[in-house]
């Protein structure tokens, strides 16, 4: 099938290594240059990319320069992106794959996966209240079927189709199918977005990485998270989820959750659902929080059927290493510390000044001897005489350090108010040697901050 724009663009943007968070904002940039045109159209590399070009950034010149870099490394990427991607590979594999993953993570004996399928507008010529939706893909269920008169299954709409995207949505909506035999109760739609959509969330995840043991598309899923869907006010709503599911099935395991599933199926008023996800999402035990939350009137009765049948689920299939380490991969989402176009402007000019080499920001103390006042003593000052101190001597006497200081008068005008703001925020140390003032980034780890992607530029 032919991509869309929005969905090349996506894509790329979930491939990583961005200076702005986050960097699916820049979608909105790029269409205010357009005037109009949102970029559902078909995507042609080149085309494409001149658009992209085309993008107003922001005015001021430290913002200005960390959104050119950002913009300039998206068109890299798309002009030498395929505009024809293959949708039914993605669902053949998950077609062929998910009686066994079904048999696996929820007992279902026979399974047979309903095979999503692309449309240009959601029901279109089915039913039009959902033509203008614009969600990337919809689950009909059989209550919804019922409802809505359309056909049970999973539907994409193909301007949204992002690659990376599908392999895992469809995992993500058959599992709502698996959902819909385990979980169920008969006759009535009964949804709970933090169960139903956590869960999809990391079984879909599980079973992808299960079924393809593709680390780079799994890392992919994770930044179209908190990457292109971080803004996006729908799809924010299950970014909680997923929190809440993920440590309910780390702490309560596949057992526990196949009875709750099952208890949920025979009587799902019993349970109140709210209290029990916010007092795992708390960090209770998830059999203890159970307990807490049951609203019916046989307390007892209730725990010990619950038992019984948690006992027999640990006979079949467990979560293994694989499943708790895709599981531990999406709790660790926490947003990157987001610095002004300035400070991080001035974080990328230090990190570069680090990396010289010989470095001329190179100096040596020795840290038993003091001035008068108490300061430390530079061996080999700052620059020219960095080499009076071999690294062979700095070996053998402990007493001698080597530091990376920066002296304030060498930093450039445009990055002194972004370097003092780092230094003010504890990302870099601020002292005086000798008779300078000096930065040093070591001091408060910018260079290890910078390489993990946890500072990144607000926009
Ligand atoms: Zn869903």
């Amino acid at each position: 099938m032919k991509l869309s724009e929005r969905g090349a663009i996506r894509s790329a943007i979930a491939d990583g290594g961005f200076g702005l968070y986050p960097a699916g904002r820049l979608m909105d940039s790029i269409k205010a240059g357009l005037s109009g045109d949102d970029l559902r159209g078909d995507f042609d590399p080149s085309a494409t990319a001149e658009k992209v070009l085309r993008a107003q950034g922001p005015g001021e010149p430290q913002a200005r320069a960390v959104f050119e870099q950002d913009i300039s490394l998206l068109v890299e990427r798309l002009r030498t992106m395929n505009p024809e991607y293959d949708i039914d590979s993605v669902f053949d594999r998950m077609q062929a794959e998910a009686p066994a993953l079904a048999k696996r993570y929820y007992g279902i004996a026979s399974f047979d996966a309903p095979r999503p399928r692309v449309l240009e507008y959601f029901f279109e010529g089915i039913n039009d209240m959902y033509k203008d939706g614009d969600w990337f893909a919809f689950n009909v269920n059989r209550a919804e079927s019922a409802e809505m008169n359309v056909p049970i299954g999973t539907y994409f709409k193909r301007d949204q189709v992002s690659p990376g995207q599908p392999e895992f949505v469809a995992m993500h909506e058959v599992n709502h199918a698996m959902q819909d035999i385990a979980a169920s109760p008969d006759g009535f739609h009964h949804y709970v977005p933090w169960f139903d959509e956590g869960l999809a969330d990391s079984f879909g995840r599980m079973m992808l990485f299960r079924v393809t043991k593709d680390e780079s598309l799994i890392a992919k899923v994770k930044r179209f998270r908190t990457e292109v869907e971080a803004d996006d006010p729908r799809k924010a709503a299950y970014h909680y989820a997923d929190q809440i599911a993920s440590m309910m099935l780390i702490r309560g395991r596949l057992p526990f959750v196949k009875a709750l599933m099952r208890a949920r199926k025979r009587d799902p008023f019993s349970i109140d659902w709210s209290g029990l996800g916010d007092r795992i999402m708390a960090g209770i035990d998830p059999h203890v929080a159970l307990i807490n939350a049951y609203r019916g009137s046989k307390p007892e009765q209730f725990s010990k059927k619950f038992e019984r049948e948690e006992t027999a689920f640990r006979k079949e299939s467990d979560l293994d290493a694989i499943d708790l380490r895709v599981l531990a991969m999406f709790l660790a989402s926490e947003r990157p510390a987001c610095l002004s176009a300035s400070e991080y402007r001035a974080a990328l000019w230090l990190a570069d000044e680090i990396a010289r080499k010989p470095n001329p920001h190179r100096v040596v103390i020795d840290r038993e001897k003091k001035d008068e006042e108490g300061s430390e003593i530079t061996l080999g000052p700052i620059l020219k005489s960095a080499s009076i101190v071999t690294d062979e001597a700095l070996k053998k006497d402990h007493s001698l350090e080597a530091r990376i200081a920066i002296r304030d008068a060498d930093v450039p005008e445009e990055h002194k108010a972004g370097v003092a703001e780092l230094a003010a925020k504890y990302m870099i140390t601020k002292r005086i040697v000798g008779e300078e003032l000096v930065y040093q980034p070591y001091g408060g780890g910018l260079p290890y901050r910078l390489g993990t992607g946890e500072i990144r530029c607000t926009y």
